[in-house]
């Protein structure tokens, strides 16, 4: 079935999630005269604000079914929802990302199997399934090597790296008993990604490459664009590559490593992704438009940056000096403050990379370091400062 965008009337979006990435995405239909929906099980999610929320689970059979009869097409804001609930309402409305693209992005071995196939160069790595199978690996991939789970696992939960001989017990210990997978650790020079958006009818646009920092498995900063041509050109290669085979519709965010002038992927996330939240600022178009636009089968919007953009994650609180800066657009998704969860950025687009890179720095030194500035102090990102 293709859905076609009527001119005339709101289209009707039911979104699997209604975290953070969900009121993005509600906040950009708002542009698009498109209307939201949720399912999500938590009380007054952030994307509540932008829609009505189904409080259920989101693998609800009922909560899905409404969804199918309710709205035009399905799409999701998270990769954690059985492959098998979304197929059940395929058969009545459109699920994009689809489904076959899901089922392989909640495998890290499927995954790997995936890029192979297609060309797309991945770090050594080995399926483990036995204690001694890790042992085996630690021969072939050698030390460090990282054991994650092929399933559930995200910002680097659900990993253990494998630096000695006498870690290999804990590893196991701490991760047996589970569908494994063995990654040679890749001493990589830094991490990029690559966010690409395909529509019903196959038209397809890439974003310039956001340049990652992640601490302890979790983004930091993201900038874009980054100078880097013929990275950028193999990068977009291989999410086209993606898109193509996957029959891909929405956007698709590709995470790689970089080593000198090779890149090596590490994974992939169907949906609208954290290291391309700078794009609300400092794309023509960004990514959760464009995601939406992909999935109305709508023109997609430009993908040209409107800068030197910067995103800093504020993650398990919203420090007052983050609300006091006298540069950078600052997101607070409403979220409780917990530690070690996303609870908004904050995003910088400037004229050059060096002013960027200079103001997210302190930016991000500030938010990282003030817990206890007063509400009313100014701080010290200011572009009078410049
Ligand atoms: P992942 O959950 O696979 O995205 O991993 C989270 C982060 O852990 C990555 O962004 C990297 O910073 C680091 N990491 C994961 N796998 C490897 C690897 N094979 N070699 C080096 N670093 C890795």
């Amino acid at each position: 079935m293709t859905l076609a965008h009527n001119e005339s009337e709101t289209m009707r979006i039911g979104i699997i999630g209604a975290g953070q990435l969900g009121q993005m995405l509600g906040f950009a239909a708002r542009s698009l005269d498109a209307q939201c929906c949720f399912v999500d099980p938590s009380d007054n999610p952030p994307a509540a604000i932008c829609g009505d929320v189904l409080q259920r689970p989101f693998d609800d059979a009922d909560a899905l079914a409404q969804l199918a009869s309710d709205c035009d097409v399905v799409t999701y804001e998270f990769e954690n929802i059985p492959v098998a609930a979304l197929q059940q309402i395929n058969s009545k409305v459109p699920v994009y990302p689809p489904t076959n693209a899901l089922a392989c992005a909640q495998d890290r071995l499927n995954e790997k199997h995936l890029f192979a196939s297609l060309g797309i160069p991945i770090p050594a790595f080995q399926a483990i399934e036995t204690r001694e199978d890790i042992a085996v690996a630690k021969e072939s991939l050698g030390l460090p090597m990282v054991i994650k789970t092929r399933r559930l696992g995200y910002d680097g939960k659900g990993q253990f790296v494998v630096r000695e001989e006498g870690d290999l017990n804990t590893a196991w210990e701490i991760l047996g008993g589970q569908a494994l997978i063995a990654e040679q650790w890749v001493p990589f020079d830094f991490e990029v990604s690559c966010i690409g958006v395909r529509n019903v009818d196959g038209e397809i646009a890439i974003y310039p490459l956001s340049h990652n920092v992640h601490v302890d498995g979790m983004l930091r900063t993201s900038k874009s664009p980054l100078d880097e041509p013929a990275l950028t050109e193999k990068a977009s290669e291989y999410v086209n590559r993606l898109l193509e085979h996957l029959n891909y519709v929405g956007v698709l965010a590709l995470e790689l490593f970089v080593i000198g002038d090779d890149l090596l992927a590490n994974e992939f996330a169907p949906r609208v992704h954290n290291s391309g939240h700078w794009s609300i600022e400092g794309s023509q178009t960004s990514q959760f438009e464009n995601h939406l636009r992909a999935i109305m089968n709508m023109p997609l919007g430009s993908t040209a940056s409107h800068g030197h953009a910067g995103m800093v994650n504020l993650i398990g609180q919203i420090p007052p000096a983050a609300r006091t800066l006298e540069t950078g657009q600052l997101h607070d998704y409403g979220k409780a403050p917990r530690p070690g969860r996303k609870l908004g950025h904050i995003t910088v687009v400037e004229n050059s990379a060096d002013e960027r890179d200079r103001l997210l720095d302190i930016i991000d030194k500030t938010v990282t370091h003030s817990t206890t500035t007063n509400e009313n102090t100014t701080s010290p990102v200011s572009r009078k400062s410049r």
